[in-house]
């Protein structure tokens, strides 16, 4: 992906999307604290619950991964475990290969997009649809989700019809019922076709190796009715310990989320289908992604990996509601993703060591996670990291000779006045780096003194 600082990025979005980016996000976040305050007295303990479970578990990981695969194994799941996306991609392959399975249709998982599995498959000649309506449009678009949970909150319904049609899927029609339908239609097809239906998991319990997925639209329980074979690709941080856990989790995920009480749809998967079952797949495979996870687990960033991929944090963040999920260069967008994604990227830190300082630090994000994640320190230390590690520093000029100036007033006077020579200047003659800084940001036109002026004149009024 293009490198590009994410205000420029920013400054490119046309007004349309960064309406629809804006209304989306709001409407999410205003309906979340709707619900959360009208329904627990005290969020805020909730969320701190919530926290203490996902740390417990992933303090201890290793014995709750084995608990889990034990249970799987013992309902006829066969259990795998990838280290790195190259070795989940070619897990999932195998798997369809030694069934001569050609068709696949999928849920929405952040964890597939992370692995680049769609693409890999394909390009191995698997037919692969998304089914989750979002994702549906991303992929007829080859375009990439701008959000964890709503992947095209930065489309209008104007560009979807326009996608349709130019895929043929019908004449330009932008009704959302009719937009929906013609999805739907196609969609069925697909499901009945497919050999195997894959899917992430929203938890796993390592008490009962129960998967749970939570869904919106109904088409989880398509992909995993059809199909003979059911693929799940988990990271290795989505346990909880006990199905009791899952009460606390669920109250939260899809208030935080989409301001639901509940997803529609919350799905409890125990393995693959029992003799007297009228459908669901014969065979079940769950394949846990470490790929980076076990790094992070033992860094001072481990708190990120208590993330349950509510968007929250999204919702609530003025540089992502100014950006839209593109910016981010990665597969997780807004402040999750200014963390997560860096530490995914391993050796490729460097590449995304910017993301930390796409941040006010205004600590939004903390206010709203259910898991509360410290997010403005994680942040922080990455930045630190960063500089460690010799990052660019976007050429932010050095702060101590702005205090210089600011403390002496005869000084500061003549350089308000010699700022509006700047506005005039060329490029090529401006000091080294004033034209460094200039090189990924725009500067503003000059508008120091303006206040002064004002005062001394409000001062003879006066
Ligand atoms: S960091 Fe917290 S708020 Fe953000 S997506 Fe993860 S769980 Fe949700």
């Amino acid at each position: 992906m293009k490198r590009e600082p994410i205000d420029q990025f920013a400054a490119k979005q046309s007004d349309e999307r960064r309406t629809s980016v804006r209304l989306g996000s709001n409407a999410c976040h205003e309906k979340r604290t709707q619900v959360l305050h009208e329904d627990y007295a005290d969020v805020d303990l909730l969320r701190k619950l919530a926290g203490q479970i996902k740390q417990h578990t992933l303090e201890h990981l290793d014995s709750y991964l084995e608990k889990a695969e034990e249970k799987l194994r013992a309902r006829g799941v066969k259990v795998h475990f990838a280290l790195d996306a190259e070795a989940a991609c070619q897990s999932v392959l195998d798997i369809l290969q030694a069934r001569g399975a050609k068709r696949l249709v999928k849920t929405k998982t952040m964890v597939s997009e992370e692995i680049e599995l769609l693409p890999f498959l394909e390009r191995h000649g698997v037919e692969c649809f998304e089914t989750d309506l979002g994702e549906f449009i991303v992929q007829l678009d080859a375009d990439r989700p701008s959000h964890i949970v709503k992947p095209i909150l930065h489309k209008n319904r104007r560009e979807i019809a326009r996608t349709f049609q130019q895929k043929g899927l019908g004449t330009y029609d932008d009704t959302p019922e009719v937009i929906t339908r013609r999805a739907r239609e196609f969609l069925r097809r697909k499901y009945l076709e497919a050999d195997v239906g894959l899917s992430g998991a929203n938890f796993v319990s390592a008490e009962s190796g129960r998967l749970v997925l939570v869904t919106n639209e109904g088409n989880s329980r398509f992909c995993l009715a059809a199909p003979r074979c059911h693929i799940a690709v988990v990271g290795i941080e989505k346990l909880v310990p006990d199905d009791r856990s899952l009460s606390v989790f669920l109250n939260l995920l899809a208030r935080s989320a989409t301001g639901q009480r509940l997803s529609v749809y919350t799905e409890f998967i125990c393995g693959a289908r029992s003799a007297d079952a009228p459908d669901g797949p014969e065979e079940m495979h769950v394949i846990f992604l470490d790929n980076g996870r076990t790094e992070v687990l033992g860094t001072e960033y481990r708190e990120i990996l208590r993330c349950l991929r509510c968007g929250a944090c999204l919702n609530v963040c003025p540089v992502y509601r100014q950006a839209s999920g593109h910016a981010y260069r990665s597969v997780y967008p807004g402040p999750v993703g200014a963390v997560l994604s860096p530490l995914l990227a391993g050796k490729r830190f460097l590449e995304l060591a910017d993301l930390p300082k796409a941040s006010t630090l205004c600590g939004a994000c903390a206010e709203v996670c259910p898991v509360d994640i410290p997010i403005p320190d994680l942040l922080v230390r990455l930045r630190n990291r960063g500089k460690q590690e010799g990052a660019p520093s976007g050429a932010t000029p050095s702060l101590g000779g702005f205090a210089k100036l600011a403390s002496m007033p005869i000084a500061w006077k003549a350089a308000l006045g010699m700022g509006k020579l700047v506005d005039h200047m060329p490029r090529a003659v401006q000091p080294g780096p004033l034209r460094a800084w200039q090189g990924e940001r725009d500067l503003p036109a000059w508008r120091g003194g303006a206040f002064r002026s004002w005062f001394r004149k409000r001062g003879k009024k006066a």
